[in-house]
């Protein structure tokens, strides 16, 4: 069954993402200008140009929408305390293993140890308290794009499990659980708008009880496709309820006078995670294969030079370039390297077109278009040169997605028994069956399969066909199960 995957590889000679999935990425990140995984310190990275111009896409892009539906953006602090993560008795549990502690500083220890934020619930909230009073300062929507740290302490790997993680986390409080409610919604659908642009293809589940964020109620989860069969979970919604509002002393006066404890939402976008979707599903042997709405570089001019005709053909590129001056174009003219050599570079790169001009396009006054998705060539008269490029990125940025979620459709395998459950997992795939809601039936099939239950759909009801493939029991939802990042 793995072979429809395979038919998408081309036959160039390089590492299979499909295949050799850790290899081709660890590859790709450092050859395609990403990311230096060999700074001395396990499990935090060096985001090289490439990186972090994609990043700050991402960034720009979420941050509009959140900025757009009243988000405000504001700075809090790296560092809380022993005692106010503490608080909130899950959360501390959920956390402790994890966190990093600043316990001396200047020589001396100092008297309250600082610990390094793994997310910022305890650093946000104390501050929270001070500025709500009444409805009328209800609903408050803060966000920040920032560092978090924790100490991973399974094996790390570059973007998807690190232990410095670049996101953006957003915290709303709401005077009322229906409002509560409806901003789970509201988050969802600006998540999915920008995964939607980037061309991402993701399941979102609402996580099983136990598996949920600590102190939240619940929580829903956007998991990305990886080529490996290995979800990355890429952004995630919490509701808090008036877990934290209570034990942070959070309260507001309602329309009658009566004193309550809010609702809280807190919501996640990881940057590193959504990078490493970017590269992971639209990428082939032979690289990048970048979306246009976050590549550096849109269009490369080549020119294919013959002796005595370099000036007349580069002169002639450098025209073609001043008519696509709305789109991030450059004529690559060095003379040391071969057309051969610069098709090969700017491919790994993923620049999603390549222009290649030699004297019979001069001669004829046109440019070979070459779109680095589907590695097609058509040739394109130089008056028509701008419009021709507009229709090739739009297009490139629909096909990007439209392949995708065909791949995460065939990834997705409905079964009914533990022994299919195992054999999908073994093939690198996504299994979906009706499932009891028990922890003992979840255990035994991660015993079993090696994977993880991840939830069911949020975004669509999905009603069970039949009993739990477990324990034979009702069935009470129809749910995804994977291994996982
Ligand atoms: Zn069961």
């Amino acid at each position: 069954m793995i072979g429809i995957f395979y038919g998408l590889m081309s036959t160039a000679t390089a590492l299979n993402k499909y295949r050799n999935f850790s290899e081709w990425f660890d590859k790709l990140l450092l050859e395609a200008r990403i990311l230096d995984d060999r700074f001395p310190v396990k499990g935090f990275s060096v985001y090289l140009e490439n990186g972090a111009y994609i990043l700050r896409r991402v960034r720009e892009m979420l941050e509009k929408e959140l900025r757009e539906t009243g988000h405000k953006e504001m700075i809090f602090p790296l560092v809380t305390t022993e005692e106010l993560l503490g608080k909130e008795a899950q959360h501390i549990k959920g956390f402790s293993t994890e966190v990093f502690v600043i316990e001396s500083a200047g020589g001396k220890p100092l008297d309250v140890k600082l610990i390094v934020r793994p997310t910022s619930e305890t650093i946000m909230y104390p501050m929270f308290k001070l500025w709500i009073r009444s409805h009328a300062d209800l609903p408050l929507l803060v966000h920040q794009s920032n560092m978090v740290y924790r100490h991973e302490t399974k094996a790390t790997r570059p973007l998807l499990r690190v232990r410095e993680i670049p996101w953006n986390e957003a915290h709303t409080v709401h005077a009322t659980a229906a409002e509560a409610e409806q901003q789970v919604k509201k988050a969802v659908e600006i998540y999915r708008k920008v995964l939607d642009q980037l061309g991402l293809a993701y399941l979102v589940l609402k996580r099983p009880d136990f598996d949920k964020f600590p102190g939240a109620r619940y929580s829903i989860a956007f998991d990305a496709w990886n080529p490996d069969g290995r979800v990355n979970q890429v952004a995630t919604v919490h509701n808090l309820g008036k877990n934290f509002s209570k034990v942070f002393e959070i309260e507001f006066e309602t329309r009658d006078g009566k004193r309550e404890n809010p609702h809280q939402l807190c919501y996640g976008f990881g940057y590193s995670r959504v990078l490493a979707a970017l590269i992971s599903q639209h990428g082939d042997d032979r690289g990048l294969v970048l979306p246009p709405v976050v590549a550096p570089l849109h269009v490369v001019i080549v020119p294919i030079v013959f002796k005595g005709q370099e000036e007349s053909i580069k002169q002639f590129c450098y025209g073609v370039a001043e008519r696509l001056q709305k789109f991030a174009v450059k004529v690559d003219d060095r003379e040391d390297v071969t057309p051969g050599e610069k098709f090969y570079y700017w491919e790994k790169l993923g620049v999603p077109v390549r222009l290649e001009i030699g004297p019979r396009e001069v001669a004829e006054n046109r440019a070979t278009l070459f779109r680095r998705d589907t590695l097609e060539k058509q040739v394109v008269a130089v008056e028509e040169i701008e419009k021709a490029v507009e229709t090739v990125l739009t297009s490139i940025g629909q096909s990007l997605a439209e392949r995708s979620w065909r791949i995460m459709r065939q990834m997705v395998v409905e079964i009914s028994s533990i022994d299919e459950v195992k054999k999908v997992i073994s093939e690198r795939r996504i299994a979906k069956f009706d499932w009891c809601g028990s922890v003992e039936c979840a255990e035994q099939l991660k015993a079993a399969a090696g994977g993880e239950l991840r939830g069911s759909r949020f975004d669509e009801l999905e009603v069970p066909s039949g009993p739990c493939i477990v324990c034979g029991k009702n069935a009470a939802e129809v749910v995804y199960f994977a291994r996982a990042y």
